[in-house]
């Protein structure tokens, strides 16, 4: 059978794995990504992770056709080289990653923005497969974004768009680290939603302390949606304006674009089992939208959960 390659490079671990054209996952596993030990020991981890999947391949008698690379940061569409800011892998800035899988390989290899291979996997194979214009939103430590627009990836003319995240929704809010002030990312990512409940949950009395005490003094993302979940209203209130926040910048993006879909994954979305989280994403959209389009648009949970990465660099087109 003919296969094709993935590999999502992530600040910890990059993960990979051989999928088959319908987006099936044949074989999967992650390796340390060993970014603070300089390029060379991280790109030779990747190219390590390239020739593991080479090796199942043969034991398995599949031919690998093509491999395709999720990156942090930006990625210029010419060079293809990685672009600051990319302030989790700094490592990486300037390397042309796909260039050396090409060589190492002898394959054909593509390389765009994780976020941007995560929708391209929703779009092919998940929540997305149909919708040919659709904004997906991975909300993690911070908030990724990828744009299919006319069933393609859009990311701008120098490959930094797209980046919902660093929308503003307070010119005077918090500073973020890439300048701008009251960026999306600080307010509704999982690393701004837990400095948010530790700080409400030493003044709690509720569920949200207990959760904060058994898990040792710092809340979880789990242990905040417990709390919400048992009917804690401090953390109630906190998701319900999270959702609020999140859906104004959403907003955003469909006002400008009229997508036809909104699709939520990472962290949070998954920790959000009962959907209290998305269904007040969901009600802000639909309440606050410019267009008829926009007031009933479908926004729902991405189906491919931390897999997507690798399945949509994989299935990322090759020119
Ligand atoms: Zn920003």
């Amino acid at each position: 059978m003919i296969v094709r390659l993935g590999i999502d490079i992530g600040a910890t671990f990059v993960k990979y794995g051989v999928i088959d054209e319908e987006g099936h996952i044949l074989f999967a596993d992650r390796a340390p990504t060993r970014g603070s030990e300089g390029p060379k020991v991280t790109l030779d981890g990747i190219v390590g992770c390239a020739s593991r999947m080479f090796e199942w391949c043969a034991n398995a008698g599949h031919r690998p056709a093509s491999v395709g690379i999720g990156s942090p940061g930006t990625i210029h569409p010419q060079t293809r080289r990685v672009q600051p800011p990319t302030p989790n892998l700094r490592t990486i800035i300037g390397v042309d990653i796909a260039g050396v899988v090409q060589s190492a390989t002898g394959l054909p290899s593509v390389i765009d923005n994780d976020a941007n291979c995560a929708a391209w996997a929703e779009h092919q194979f998940g929540a997305g497969r149909g919708i040919d214009n659709l904004v997906c939103l991975t909300v993690g430590s911070g908030i990724g974004s990828g744009f299919i627009i006319e069933g393609r990836i859009f990311s701008g003319s120098s490959g930094s768009g797209a980046e919902l995240g660093h929308v503003s929704i307070d010119w005077q809010g918090p500073l973020c680290p890439c300048g701008n002030q009251g960026c999306l990312e600080n307010y509704t990512s999982a690393t701004a939603l837990l400095a948010r409940a530790n700080m409400v949950a030493v003044k709690s009395t509720g569920e949200l302390k207990r959760q904060r005490d058994q898990a040792g003094g710092s809340v979880s993302i789990a242990g905040l949606f417990a709390a919400a979940h048992a009917g804690d209203p401090v953390a109630r209130g906190m998701l319900e304006e999270a959702a609020t926040q999140f859906a104004i910048g959403i907003l955003s993006a469909i006002n400008l674009l009229d997508t036809e879909a909104i699709i939520i994954g990472g962290g949070v979305a998954d920790a959000d089992t009962q959907g209290i989280w998305l269904n007040s994403i969901r009600d802000n959209i639909h309440r606050h939208a410019f267009s008829d389009a926009g007031k009933s648009i479908p926004v729902g949970k991405a189906a491919l959960g931390n897999d997507a990465g690798f399945i949509g660099a994989a299935a990322l087109p090759i020119p």
